[in-house]
């Protein structure tokens, strides 16, 4: 499994950095059009650095993780922005996908302990996978709302689903399901580890509820703050 990781690894890096070299040496070379397409081929470098930039924090923080370094820092914070964040920080890959997003926040959300920079990776993680995954669904719902004692962030895609009995696998590390072990879905296995951790963290859960060939649901809870 380690030995695939690494190889998964290096091919998920690989592409943005083959993209960002492309592009760059073209810029380089005066091989454009004209001031238009230099904007396009910057605007390409820009996206894939970022993404680069995100999967190497994946692996990053999953390797603090796995060595029990604790990577967090909690602060009393509203779950509805830190979801918007995610939502925002995704635009680019949904239009490049051809995908819509519908973000839906309840009103008088219970405060939360909660860290704003991991959380916001677990839920751009959630939104990553539905548009790795379920692109063909065209669109994604996003919904913070409150259960009991508890805010609820669910990500639900009309993607092709999971198999019932990889519920409990897919939050393995390096698992990934067999429907997109036989496609050219490029992928570690770590995302979703990366996201129970992140739950557990924060005192909650994280739970996939799947009707295979209509899509996912992903929820986290996350307990609120204690009354001061
Ligand atoms: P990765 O995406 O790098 O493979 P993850 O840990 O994020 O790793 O996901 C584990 C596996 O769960 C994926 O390989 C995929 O099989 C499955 N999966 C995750 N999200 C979805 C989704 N929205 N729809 C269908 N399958 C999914």
């Amino acid at each position: 499994l380690k030995s695939e990781f690494i190889s998964n690894v290096s091919h998920e890096l690989k592409t943005p950095l083959s993209i960002i070299s492309m592009f760059g040496e073209m810029l380089a070379l005066g091989r454009v059009r004209g001031p238009e397409q230099a904007t396009e081929y910057a605007d390409v470098i820009w996206r894939e650095s970022v993404r680069l930039a995100r999967l190497i924090d994946n692996v990053l923080d999953f390797a603090k993780i796995e060595r029990g370094v604790d990577v967090y820092e909690f602060a009393e914070g509203d779950v509805g922005e830190v979801v918007a964040r995610a939502v925002e920080l995704s635009t680019h890959r949904l239009a490049n996908a051809q995908m819509t997003i519908a973000l839906d926040v309840a009103p008088d959300l219970p405060a939360v302990r909660l860290d704003g920079n991991a959380l916001t990776l677990a839920v751009l993680n959630l939104i990553d996978n539905a548009i790795k995954y379920a692109a063909d669904g065209k669109r994604i719902e996003v919904k913070v709302g409150v259960a009991g004692r508890a805010v609820t962030i669910a990500v639900t895609d009309f993607g092709p689903g999971i198999e019932a009995d990889e519920h409990a696998r897919i939050f393995e590390r390096f698992y990934r399901a067999k429907a997109v072990r036989l496609r050219p879905i490029r992928g570690s296995g770590i995302g979703l580890a990366l996201v129970e951790h992140i739950a557990r963290a924060h005192g909650g859960k994280v739970a996939v509820t799947s009707q295979p060939g209509s899509g996912a649901t992903f929820t986290i809870t996350i307990p609120a703050a204690p009354p001061a």
